[in-house]
């Protein structure tokens, strides 16, 4: 019976991904089919009329209007994730300088932009993610703590914390 339920977990997680990549991919094929079908098209009639100088001139102003729609959404992105924030403007620009100065994207830049702690972690705080997030405490012995209220003690080295407005210290010695 635990066989059972140990085995038919991972079948429902398989079935579960597979209904969402098939819905992925009906969303995908409805965003894409249309643009798609407007590329083949305008491709048809540049290569039909690519010598004529007014179609290039249709091009040219497609090229702006396209230029226009990726700067505002740039805008837009800008102003959502890096908002105020001093800190990430300043690797924002480390990463556009270093990306102009050498005229590539560099992966491991944009990696190591994204792979930040961008905010002061508490004392034993685990931190995971990207940007970093408190997912969990851990002991000074380097065994992740089971928090389940305010007092927690190490359930392999015995030492006692509270957990007291999202602060993690030592818990003061009974005396
Ligand atoms: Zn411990």
């Amino acid at each position: 019976m635990a066989a059972l339920a140990l085995l038919s977990v991972p079948h429902a997680l398989i079935a579960a991904l597979g209904i969402l990549m098939a819905a992925a991919a009906a969303t995908g094929i409805a965003f894409i089919l249309p643009s798609f079908l407007m590329v083949l098209v305008l491709a048809a009639l540049y290569v039909h009329f690519g010598n004529l100088s007014w179609i290039q001139g249709v091009f040219y102003g497609i090229g702006a209007a396209v230029i226009a729609i990726v700067v505002r959404s740039a805008v837009k992105l800008v102003k959502m994730t890096i908002g105020n924030d001093w800190l990430l403007w300043a690797m924002f620009a480390a990463v556009a300088v270093t990306t102009a100065w050498t005229e590539s994207e560099v992966v491991w830049v944009f990696v190591g932009a994204g792979a930040v702690v961008a905010r002061d972690v508490p004392d034993f705080a685990l931190v995971v993610g990207n940007p970093a997030r408190n997912t969990g405490w851990m002991c000074r012995c380097g065994i992740k703590l089971d928090v389940a209220g305010e007092k927690v003690r190490c359930r392999t080295c015995a030492t006692d914390y509270v957990l007291h407005e999202g602060v993690l210290r030592f818990a003061e010695p009974a005396g």
